[in-house]
């Protein structure tokens, strides 16, 4: 990690999963190649490409997370909103990323958990920590909120994953305040003071996903899925708080912060005529390129903003604008593009790639 990247508001990580069994049988070759310590892949022999990180196949879960995720938790507490999406064609790994996986029939151990399961046990253990802190310096406590939201996005609907009414989403409405805060209204927004509450909830909502899948052509490989946790905050504020130490006032004034994190688990990236898709499904398939294309566009105009903000075109998909107030601004955006390592996927992965890098040319 080179480090120069770290203040800008848009990273990108390129993860390559491993081979899977059947690609192994039927001969597959690795097209992909990654030198150590260096993040940059080439793809074929000859295509390069560099990002702000790129995990080769046997890189562990906890690594994905410590290197850049983590910090956005962090970034939480301090009121900045964050959003990480997970990319690439259907199989590529990104529900895997996320750690939502939970209808396959392996038990997952602790070192399999993905990124959203890691941030919940990191919210919580912060929260413990701030409070101790504060009990140390004899401080007032700051007490905390946290609640959470599990949605779908499938042809431009919004679907409720937490609700048991699935035709709750005519009541769905995306709200900007006059302070350019976007809101769902009608959606559940579930109150969590715990890791094994929160996960419960999280597990639920993966699985409501899934059912409906079975029944609806795979549906979860054609709709975006966005688990939000917002965080809600009251504490001395930071700054006089050193005074107080130094012994320069005797005043101490309390703050509220919100921030939310969105992880979406985004719709698979491989082109239709692949799926051969007519008719409905068709549909469905234009519906969902219209949100890739906007969050694209969305994201390399927020790259190339560094000093010279352009237009960012948020309006142009239910996606983007869903995300609007946590993609630029003063919030903090990690895209991961998930990809094969297989030559039988050489085509899907080169327009991952070429798509990721959009997201970084300034
Ligand atoms: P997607 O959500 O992009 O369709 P999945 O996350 O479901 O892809 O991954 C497809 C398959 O590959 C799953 O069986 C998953 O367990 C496996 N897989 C993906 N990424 C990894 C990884 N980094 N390590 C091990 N297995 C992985
Ligand atoms: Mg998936």
């Amino acid at each position: 990690d080179s480090g120069g990247g770290k203040d800008t508001c848009v990273q990108v990580a390129l993860r390559i999963r491993p081979q899977g069994n059947r690609e192994k049988l039927e001969g597959s070759r690795v097209c992909t190649s990654v030198l150590p310590n260096d993040p940059q892949v080439t793809i074929g022999g000859d295509r390069s490409f560099t990002y702000d990180h790129v995990f080769d196949q046997p890189t562990p879960q906890h690594v994905v997370y410590e290197s850049c995720v983590e910090q956005l938790v962090d970034g939480l507490f301090d009121g900045f909103n964050a959003t990480v999406l997970a990319y690439g064609q259907t199989g590529s790994g990104k529900t895997h990323t996320m750690g939502t996986a939970f209808d396959t029939a392996v038990v997952q151990n602790e070192q399999d958990l993905g990124v959203i399961p890691r941030a919940i046990h990191h919210t919580f253990r912060k929260i413990v920590d701030l409070k101790a802190q504060a009990l140390e310096k004899g401080i007032l406590e700051p007490s905390f909120d946290v609640s959470v939201q599990f949605v779908e996005l499938y042809n431009d609907d919004v679907l409720d994953l937490l609700s048991d009414d699935r035709n709750s989403s005519a009541n769905i409405r995306i709200h900007e305040d006059n302070r350019g805060e976007i809101a769902l209204h009608g959606v559940e927004q579930r109150s969590v003071i715990d890791l094994d509450g929160t996960m419960e909830i999280l597990k639920n909502g993966a699985l409501n996903r899934t059912v409906a899948s079975t029944n609806m052509n795979e549906q979860s490989s054609r709709s975006h899925a966005i688990f939000t946790l917002h965080l809600k905050q009251q504490r001395v504020v930071p700054s006089l708080l050193e005074d107080v130490v130094e012994g320069k006032t005797g005043d101490l004034e309390m703050e509220m912060l919100t921030a939310k994190f969105h992880f979406v688990d985004l719709a698979g990236s491989e082109r239709m005529k692949r799926t051969g898709a007519t008719g409905e499904r068709a549909r469905e398939g234009i519906s969902i390129n219209v949100g890739l294309l906007a969050l694209g566009n969305v994201i390399a105009a927020l790259g190339g903003a560094n000093g010279k903000v352009s237009h960012v075109p948020y309006r142009d998909s239910k996606l983007t604008r869903l995300l609007q107030d946590s993609l630029g601004g003063n919030s903090r955006t990690l895209m991961i593009a998930c990809c094969s390592p297989s030559d039988s996927d050489f085509v899907e992965t080169l327009n991952t790639m070429k798509y990721a890098n959009r997201a970084k040319e300034i």
